[in-house]
C-alpha cells in the first residue's frame, strides 16, 4: 500500500519539505508520497479526522498550526510540550502522536558540520527568545556542558523562557554581550535578525575567543551578515540550512521505515531554492 505523508500550513506554498522528502522517496525507491496541503485553522479538526481514519502515515506541521495541534493530538512527546510546539505527527492505529524534531535538527546540523562542538563544558549564547530559541535551549540542555545565556531585545521574554525550562540558563538584554563574550564557546542566532540581510548593530565579534563556533538558524539568506562577519574574524561557522534538513530525518524514518541521509546533493537541491 502506498504510504502517504504531508506538510500542513496556511499558506503552505513556501515549504521546502516536499522537495526534501520527495528526494528521499526517490532515492530509496519507496512507494510513497509527500504532499503540501493548505489547511486553514478552522479546518484543522476535520483534517485530524482524516488522520484518524488512516489516510496518512503522518506529516509535518508548520505555521500557523504548531501550537494549535496540541489540543487535537492523542498524545504529545514531553519535549514537544517543553518546546511548546509540534512540528511532526505520526499516526499509529488511528491515534495521532505529536512530536518536535527541531531540536534534533539543530543537534544533527552541528554534529555533521562542526564535529566535537559539544566536547567539554562550553558556555553558550542564544540570541533571541522566540519559538526557535526554545528548541535550541532544549537541545543545548541535552548536549552542552556549560551555562547558556539567552540574550533578547525584550528582556522579559528571555526571562520567561529561562524560567520555563530547567537548566543552568540566564536571561539578559543585548547590552550584556560585551561582558559575556570572552567566556562564550558557542553563539546561536535564533532571532529574526539576519533574515533578508538584516544585521546586528551592537555585536562586536572580535570580543569572542578565536575558538568560538558561530551558528545561525536563519537560512534566508544562507550566509547571513552574522556568518559572514564571524568568518571574517576567523571564527568557525555553521549555517542554518542543515537544521532544516536534519529536522526532517526522524519524520521520514517514522512514516516510511527508512532512515534517510542528509547528502550534499540534497543540500544543493534545497540551496538552489534560497535567496542569495
Ligand atoms: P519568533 O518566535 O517570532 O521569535 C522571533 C525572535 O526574533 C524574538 O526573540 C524577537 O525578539 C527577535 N526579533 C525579531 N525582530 C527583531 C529585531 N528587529 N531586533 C531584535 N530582535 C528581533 O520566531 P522563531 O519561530 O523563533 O524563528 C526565528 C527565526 O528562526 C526565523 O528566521 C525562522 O525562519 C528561523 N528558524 C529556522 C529553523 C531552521 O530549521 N533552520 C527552524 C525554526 C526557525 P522580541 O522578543 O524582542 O520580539
Amino acid at each position: 500500500m502506498t504510504r502517504k505523508a504531508f506538510v500542513i500550513g496556511h499558506p503552505i506554498n513556501h515549504s521546502r519539505s516536499p522537495l526534501i522528502h520527495g528526494q528521499w522517496l526517490e532515492e530509496h525507491g519507496i512507494d510513497g508520497s509527500y504532499e503540501a496541503i493548505d489547511v486553514a485553522p478552522e479546518a484543522l479538526p476535520v483534517f485530524f479526522e482524516r488522520l484518524r481514519r488512516g489516510e496518512f502515515a503522518g506529516g509535518n506541521v508548520t505555521i500557523p498550526h504548531k501550537e494549535a495541534v496540541f489540543a487535537l493530538c492523542d498524545s504529545v512527546d514531553p519535549l514537544a510540550a517543553t518546546i511548546g510546539a509540534v512540528n511532526t505527527l505520526v499516526v499509529t492505529n488511528g491515534k495521532v502522536h505529536g512530536t518536535n524534531t527541531d531540536y534534533l535538527g539543530f543537534l544533527g546540523n552541528l554534529d555533521a558540520n562542526a564535529p566535537g562542538w559539544s566536547d567539554g563544558p562550553n558556555d553558550a549564547m542564544i540570541i533571541g527568545a522566540g519559538g526557535a530559541a526554545r528548541a535550541v535551549l532544549v537541545a543545548l540542555r541535552r548536549r552542552n556542558g556549560g551555562k547558556v545565556h539567552v540574550l533578547n531585545r525584550t528582556l522579559e521574554k528571555a526571562q520567561a523562557l529561562v524560567a520555563d525550562i530547567d537548566g543552568p540558563f540566564e536571561a539578559h538584554g543585548f547590552d550584556a554581550f560585551a561582558e559575556l563574550a570572552p567566556q562564550i564557546g558557542l553563539v546561536v542566532n535564533t532571532s529574526a535578525i539576519g533574515m533578508h540581510g538584516t544585521r546586528f548593530d551592537w555585536l562586536d565579534l572580535a570580543l569572542l575567543p578565536k575558538t568560538t563556533l558561530v551558528t545561525d538558524i536563519v537560512y534566508t539568506p544562507l550566509l547571513t551578515p552574522l556568518l559572514v562577519e564571524a568568518a571574517a574574524q576567523g571564527l568557525r561557522t555553521v549555517d542554518g540550512l542543515g537544521m532544516l534538513l536534519h529536522q526532517a530525518v526522524p519524520g521520514f524514518a517514522a512514516w516510511f521505515g527508512v532512515q534517510p541521509t542528509v547528502t550534499a546533493s540534497l543540500r544543493a537541491r534545497i540551496e538552489a531554492t534560497l535567496e542569495s
